[in-house]
């Protein structure tokens, strides 16, 4: 889940102003603490960060927590096979596992991205990772 070198943060103090980064995901490099935990500890944090997030489903707006994954993705697996493309199917795969897959960790990271609540949670629970932007014009390299 760390995918730069910032320093960790800790539980803001009373007073603390919150940070840019947690209302603009433009303001800097923002992931999730996981180093040492085992992927216990790294699943029950996810889910804490998660915890009162709702989706819908894209077919038939049924809502359903982000998080675990399984529900929500095997509803669209099921409810929704016979419009679902092969493609799309096999991509729900790593979705309607048990396991913490590589399609999890992207789709919890586009989440946590996007969700000004999960990044205010981590920021106030101690354990976001916070670097800077890192910028690469196109066609530069390094
Ligand atoms: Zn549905």
């Amino acid at each position: 889940m760390e995918l730069n070198l910032g320093a960790r943060r800790h539980p803001p103090a009373p007073g603390d102003l919150e940070p840019e980064w947690v209302k603009n995901p433009e303001a800097a490099n923002v992931d999730v603490a996981t180093a040492g935990l085992t992927a216990e500890k790294v699943l029950a944090l996810l889910a804490e960060l998660c915890e009162g997030e709702t989706t819908y489903c894209e077919w038939c707006g049924a809502p359903f927590p982000i998080w675990p994954t399984p529900p929500w993705a095997d509803h669209i697996r099921s409810a929704h096979a016979d419009i679902l493309t092969i493609a799309i199917r096999n991509a729900m795969d790593g979705l309607c596992m048990s396991e913490f897959t590589v399609a999890k960790q992207v789709y919890f990271g586009q989440q946590f991205i996007a969700r000004i609540s999960m990044r205010r949670r981590a920021w106030q629970l101690g354990v976001a990772l916070v670097g800077p932007v890192r910028i690469v014009p196109r066609g530069v390299s390094n």
